[in-house]
């Protein structure tokens, strides 16, 4: 027994160096991203669960980076976050996608409304609904264009202030989604403690929609949904089951592979023309 746990922590060891270095490898990277251009955006489409039409799209980041290639924004943004890398990227994602949301206008292709996701820091920074308006304003873009996604796994240390600043975002006109939701420890005391418009049902639900649990669950959310007078986004809908079975039981939106991965601007425009 003795051997056996000190070759655990012999391997828990090599785990964490392994985590280590990759963090630090991730933080080298992340330095200097944004100016050398590594970062661009791409959408994906909402679609009215009922009528098939296209009702919005999720602002995704996508980084790639020449060495590492790829590098999907689950692995990277805790660590900007924690290098503070955070605050200038998603200041270029506010403005990049107010941008894009002008552009589009302009150019007659859609005036759907394009949600961001917020980074916790984000959530707690107080000049977040005044940053926020003086980008639209930037752009000329009527804030019932932009929608926030934040989610529920975020730790908000201050909740009054968070809660200051979602009002303030929700009376300029913006819908907050609350994102993963069910996923988090507390779903239901955010729900209790912050204002939210929509709720967005979490991938891991809906993927595996074929076990009774899942349904269950998902039921329950709609049935809260529905009760405390709430939009409902399905995500992750990777099959016509999916999408049959929260068609069915009332969901407004859904999103997913079944429709379109995210795209870049060119391709997005191209999927619209092409119809759905
Ligand atoms: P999320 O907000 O839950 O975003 C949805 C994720 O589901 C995206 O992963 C999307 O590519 C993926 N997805 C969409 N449809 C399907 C599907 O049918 N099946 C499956 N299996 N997955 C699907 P992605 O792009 O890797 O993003 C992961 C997370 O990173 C996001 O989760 C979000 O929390 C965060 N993130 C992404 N972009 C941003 C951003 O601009 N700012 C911040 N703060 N976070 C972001
Ligand atoms: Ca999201
Ligand atoms: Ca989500
Ligand atoms: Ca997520």
């Amino acid at each position: 027994a003795k051997a056996m746990g000190r070759a655990q922590v012999r391997i828990f060891d090599k785990e964490l160096e392994a985590d280590m270095v990759r963090r630090a490898s991730i933080e080298d990277a992340l330095d200097g991203a944004l100016d050398r251009r590594e970062f661009h955006l791409e959408y994906q489409p909402k679609l009215d669960a009922n009528g098939g039409t296209v009702v919005g799209a999720e602002v995704l980041l996508r980084w790639i980076h020449p060495e590492l290639g790829f590098v999907p924004p689950d692995m990277f943004i805790q660590t900007a976050e924690e290098t503070g890398d955070i605050e200038a990227i998603s200041e270029w994602i506010l403005d990049e996608t107010c941008r894009q949301l002008r552009s589009w206008m302009d150019d007659g292709v859609t005036d759907i409304p394009l949600a961001i996701n917020l980074s916790s820091q984000q959530l707690q920074s107080s000049n977040l609904a005044d940053n926020i308006a003086r980008t639209l304003r930037k752009y000329d873009v009527p804030a019932d264009r932009l929608d926030i996604e934040i989610t529920e796994s975020m730790l908000i240390a201050d909740f009054e202030a968070a809660h200051s600043q979602i009002e303030k975002l929700r009376q300029m006109g913006i819908r907050i989604a609350l994102d993963d939701f069910g996923t988090g420890y507390s779903s239901l005391s955010y729900l209790h403690r912050l204002e939210v418009d929509v709720l967005k049902i979490d991938r891991s639900f809906v993927n595996s929609l074929d076990k009774p649990q899942s349904r269950l669950i998902v039921q329950s959310i709609m049935t809260l949904a529905k009760t405390l007078n709430l939009r409902t986004v399905g995500e992750g809908v990777e099959t016509l089951d999916h999408a049959r079975f929260l068609r069915a039981n009332g969901c407004n939106e859904m999103q997913g592979w079944l429709f379109s991965k995210s795209l870049r601007a060119g391709d997005f425009e191209e999927w619209l023309k092409s119809g759905v």
